[in-house]
């Protein structure tokens, strides 16, 4: 793609989130089938792929991180195992009990900062899959006292209801399994508290509308809040996003509560809002844009333009004619996302579509059949473009380049964050995953060859594939 030239161009919508009280005990008992491990035989290739992941991080993590310590006499470094990090047994035994062996580079590099006497605060910067939830619930777990009745001690906020479900179902109620009495609660819309009650919980996991909205009701005690997280960091600091709702948590916090910020992007200009927000922080940063691209993600595109059908034909025939294992389809509008589903749904291959106007319930309800692997293709927006967290995607569609529009001009541009997000649901921790682009006029092929000059400036990122299904099942494993 790298020598395109771009013709000018020409939108992106976002949405916000039920689960009762979370006894993470009831983990120990069968989870429900969406928090269960890879189906078995899977298993052994899964430990393969992981150990390949923890040693491609490990090689690289000097070249590719910058630490910077707000106190510069400060002797943390990293650790090279979950054993050394002081862990209470509780939690090493959450940790072993959910499969991981070894910290990964963020986990190795994150967690002896997150854990430190006295606690400080931290920005952390990682690639996509690379296992920054299980250091920011361990970061949670640690600080939590466990009291009755329980008083809130940690708050984690996240741009969708979809990841504050997954945070919950898949790393905080697993990892505490083992620890008696420890209450968490998922801030997520229909959720609903009594004014004057409160949550009821030591952990809450939400989004910004209902954390705000359980601050103010109080609902949520701010003064007894230890940590503060923001996962997604740089969209809750986005002005375009959830930057007032964050303010007004963080402001609602005591002074001393440690702020976790994590995200796998941090734009400039809000990792400088970031920065003022929580103060002293201790940075960990990816030091440059090349290095957040996932080398075991295949990037394609293909100029749809000239395929009969255009690009609907070509998604149609892709999946009539090709075995294709999981998959996610990102589309512009609500709109289109139902569009899509029902030529797909009508032609009898069977899909889900969830955006934003899909109900609280079925929006559960879909999530669940999909991490389960009852259904295979989810068409969505944006709104699952962070986060998801399925290990069996082994393909993501850009079926409309991302890209957002600035509210003050009115014009639109490329959308980075977004687009590195969006690929980043397949390639989970070291496995393999295809993206495809689909290139239907010149201003989608503009966007691309802007995406590719940012992440790879000078070099091919997206290598073009011909608009032919078994060309492509030629060149990638879809399965
Ligand atoms: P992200 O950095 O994108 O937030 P996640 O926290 O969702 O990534 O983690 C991606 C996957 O990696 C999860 O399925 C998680 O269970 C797995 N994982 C995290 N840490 C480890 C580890 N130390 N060893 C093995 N697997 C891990
Ligand atoms: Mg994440």
């Amino acid at each position: 793609m790298a020598s395109f030239v771009p013709p000018p161009a020409q939108p992106v919508p976002v949405a916000p989130v039920v689960a009762p009280v979370v006894d993470p005990n009831a983990a120990a008992q069968p989870m429900p089938a969406a928090v269960v491990a890879p189906p078995p035989n899977s298993a052994d290739l899964t430990a393969k792929l992981q150990k390949l992941a923890l040693e491609r991080q490990s090689a690289q993590v000097a070249d590719r991180l910058k630490i910077v310590q707000a106190n510069p006499n400060s002797h943390l470094t990293s650790m090279t195992s979950f054993q050394e990090m002081n862990l209470p047994p509780l939690l090493l035994s959450g940790i072993f009990g959910m499969g991981f062996d070894k910290p990964s580079a963020i986990q190795a590099y994150s967690l002896p900062r997150i854990l430190a006497t006295p606690p400080m605060n931290l920005i952390a910067q990682a690639q996509s899959g690379s296992g920054k939830t299980a250091a920011f619930v361990l970061g949670m777990l640690y600080r939590v006292v466990v009291d009755e009745p329980a008083t809130c001690q940690a708050v984690c906020v996240t741009p969708t209801r979809e990841l504050a479900v997954q945070i919950v179902q898949n790393c905080l109620a697993p990892m505490s399994a083992n620890i008696e009495g420890i209450r968490m609660r998922m801030g997520v819309s229909g959720e609903m508290i009594s004014r004057g009650e409160g949550v009821g919980a030591h952990i809450v996991v939400g989004t910004p509308g209902k954390v705000c909205d359980w601050l103010k009701k109080r609902s949520i005690n701010p003064t007894t809040v230890k940590v503060l997280v923001l996962d997604e960091a740089d969209e809750m600091c986005n002005e375009s996003s959830h930057r007032t709702n964050s303010l007004l948590i963080k402001k609602a916090m005591p002074p001393t509560c440690q702020c976790l910020f994590f995200s796998a992007t941090f734009p400039k200009e809000v990792l400088d809002f970031a920065e003022k927000l929580v103060g002293q922080a201790d940075k960990i940063l990816i030091s440059s844009d090349e290095e957040l691209v996932l080398d075991v993600i295949k990037q394609l595109w293909i100029d749809t333009g000239t395929y009969q059908g255009g690009k609907r034909q070509f998604l149609e025939d892709m999946y009539s004619f090709l075995e294709i294992g999981q998959s996610i389809v990102f589309v512009e509008t609500r709109k289109e996302a139902d569009e899509v589903t029902q030529i797909l749904n009508a032609k009898g291959y069977p899909c889900s579509v969830l955006h934003g106007k899909v109900e609280n319930e079925e929006r559960d309800r879909l999530m669940e059949s999909f991490r389960v692997g009852q259904t295979k293709v989810l068409i969505t927006t944006n709104v699952l473009a962070r986060g998801v967290d399925i290990d069996n995607v082994c393909l993501v569609v850009n079926y409309d380049m991302p890209r957002q529009r600035n509210q003050e001009t009115g014009v639109w541009s490329p959308d980075f964050e977004t687009y590195l997000h969006r690929i980043g649901r397949t390639g989970r921790f070291g496995r393999k995953g295809t993206a495809i682009n689909l290139v239907q006029d010149d201003n989608a092929k503009r966007t691309l060859a802007e995406i590719e000059q940012h992440f790879a400036p000078g070099k091919e990122m997206i290598a073009q594939c011909e608009a032919d299904v078994e060309a492509l099942a030629d060149k990638v494993e879809l399965s």
